[in-house]
């Protein structure tokens, strides 16, 4: 293959912003992380919050971390592409580096619940791409709530309860995986990523590729 047919390859296309969600515990943050790792044509949004920050969390890596002033300013700045409390804080996805990366032709990969994900269907449906993380069973949700040694049994009890409440949304979101495998996830989202950017729509230099291929250029 020629240097010039190499080029045409590269039809420029627009961004898509996949979301993952899933119950506490469905192994999403993983997945997540290693999708991350591997493909450098993706980057995570980073949220802002009023949670606490736990151990080991970076303030810029993990979440920015806000008080509840700043984070109704960003909302009534209408700074944020969509926000929602979750459990007993809130969180939001700050709009402008989402549109920057999307605008460049490279995603963005959101860890966000239901609610946050039925706000970006409403601002940006042919942008989104959403996937829903599910445990293999309720035996295994809890074994691997159990194995995140610093929760009491009544913060995992509670998680399991909310668990079941947040599974009831699977039926909203594009695609269900089952994180029965690990790598068998990562290579479930890695191939809807994938096939996600080849979608017409979004390679915006399609119709320029085909005028030019009509024209024997
Ligand atoms: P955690 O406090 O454990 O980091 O996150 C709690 C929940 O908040 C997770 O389900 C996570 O997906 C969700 N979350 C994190 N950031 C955002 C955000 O910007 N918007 C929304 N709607 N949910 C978020």
């Amino acid at each position: 293959m020629g240097d010039s047919d190499q080029e045409w390859l590269e039809i420029s296309r627009r961004g898509l912003m996949l979301v993952l969600s899933s119950p506490s515990g469905a192994g999403k943050t993983s997945i997540s992380r290693e999708v991350l790792e591997r493909d450098e044509k993706i980057s995570l949004s980073i949220s802002a919050t009023t949670r606490p920050r736990r151990p080991g969390e970076v303030d810029g890596k993990d979440y920015i971390f806000v008080d509840k002033t700043e984070f109704d300013l960003m909302v009534n700045r209408h700074e944020l592409l969509e926000h929602a409390k979750v459990f007993d804080h809130y969180y939001g996805t700050p709009r402008a580096p989402v549109e920057a990366t999307l605008g460049n032709g490279h995603d963005v990969l959101f860890d966000i619940d239901w609610q946050g994900t039925q706000q970006l269907a409403e601002e940006a449906r042919g942008d989104l791409v959403s996937i829903f993380i599910l445990p293999p069973s309720t035996a295994e949700l809890d074994r691997r709530l159990h194995s995140r040694a610093q929760d009491s049994e009544a913060v995992i009890t509670e998680r399991m309860a909310r668990a079941a409440d947040e599974m009831t949304h699977w039926s909203e979101y594009d695609y269900v995986v089952v994180n029965v495998d690990f790598e068998d996830s990562v290579r479930q989202v890695e191939a809807i990523l994938n096939a996600e950017r080849l979608k017409r729509p979004r390679l915006i230099g399609l119709s320029d590729f085909v005028t030019r291929l009509r024209q024997g250029q």
